[in-house]
């Protein structure tokens, strides 16, 4: 597909509203299982967006993550230093801020209560044995910003992971995560996503990204840069196999939890966002309802899923009633459209 053509389909509108959709209708299923979401918003397939539609922290910090990105493109030439800069002074904004209160996680709190003494290296305050899903659920436009060479969106997505989550597998996910919003948004079929996403990850396993990471891995206990990257990859290189199987296997009436994991973890919030995505690729609506209608990470998993339809389908893929009562919204459009002019 060609460039315009994504930008005909508005797919970094589509992809930005479609996170928020999946993020505020997951948010009150988050700590149920499948019955008691059932028993209290009815069959999965009709589930309804909730009238006041509130998103979580997963969009809150996407946007923080979208507002440096932009502040950090205006600048210049995205690099490391002027990408951490603004990233890191939105992290502390949103940590400090009274609507951080949305169940945030408690690694991103943690990470961003450091992030706030500027003396500090960035490296010191990332936690370093965390995979938790918070790095990859607001990767998203590090995948939709136009005119980055692959390189520095690969830096720039293990960067702002990196900010919070210091787990190898964070990094990589969420590397993988902006990729494949990259792969969706530019024209990649669902049928062909999982293979690339395969060879990307292949192709990466032993590249750490010195430049942009620093002296990252030394926090960690492995013996060089390259084993310590490799355990990430590793990671999502398993999480794709279940995925490629579930995808073949899955019944779309099952929670998906079972056949992907819970999402809680990065890894599993890529495949589980995923395989919800590709048990119906042409029906977004429903795709969001499946991923909120499931045991585990809800709204991080249908916020992810909201990001890779969205891509795929562009902004037309959300009813005009959903999208424009959404929280944060029109902000989300105003970012979308800059980023599909
Ligand atoms: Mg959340």
């Amino acid at each position: 597909m060609s460039s315009t053509t994504t930008v005909r389909k508005r797919a970094a509108t589509g992809a930005l509203v479609g996170l928020a959709l999946g993020d505020a209708l997951g948010f009150p299923t988050e700590f149920n299982d499948v019955p008691q979401i059932v028993a209290k918003s009815g069959p999965w397939r009709h589930m309804p967006l909730p009238a006041r539609a509130h998103v979580s922290d997963d969009t809150q910090m996407t946007l923080a993550v979208a507002r440096g990105l932009r502040s950090a493109m205006d600048r210049g030439v995205l690099g490391p230093l002027p990408l951490e800069r603004p990233v890191r002074e939105e992290f502390v904004t949103w940590y400090h801020s009274p609507e951080n209160n949305r169940a945030p996680g408690r690694t991103c709190l943690r990470a961003c209560e450091l992030l706030d003494d500027p003396e500090r290296p960035w490296q010191d305050a990332s936690q370093i044995d965390s995979k938790g899903c918070g790095a990859n659920m607001r990767v998203a436009p590090i995948g939709l910003a136009p005119g980055l060479s692959d390189e520095q969106r690969a830096g720039a997505a293990q960067l702002q992971a990196a900010l919070t989550h210091g787990h190898p597998t964070g990094l990589a996910a969420a590397d993988l995560t902006a990729h494949a919003v990259r792969l969706l948004a530019h024209g990649t079929g669902p049928a062909a996503l999982i293979g690339l996403l395969r060879a990307y990850a292949l192709a990466n396993r032993t590249r750490y990204h010195h430049a942009w990471l620093g002296g990252l891995w030394r926090r960690a206990q492995d013996p060089d840069a390259e084993h310590y990257i490799a355990r990430g990859w590793d990671d999502c290189l398993a999480a794709l196999d279940r995925l490629e199987a579930a995808v073949r296997d899955a019944d779309p009436e099952d929670d998906p939890c079972l056949a992907t994991g819970a999402g809680w973890i990065a890894e599993e919030a890529l495949t589980t966002g995923l395989l919800c995505f590709l048990l119906f690729p042409d029906e977004p609506v429903t795709a969001l309802r499946r991923a909120a209608c499931s045991s585990g990470d809800s709204d991080s998993i249908a916020c992810l899923t909201g990001a890779f339809a969205g891509a795929w389908l562009g902004a037309d893929a959300w009813p005009t009633e959903w999208a424009d009562r959404v929280e944060y919204g029109s902000e989300l459009v105003t970012l979308g459209a800059l980023w599909d002019e």
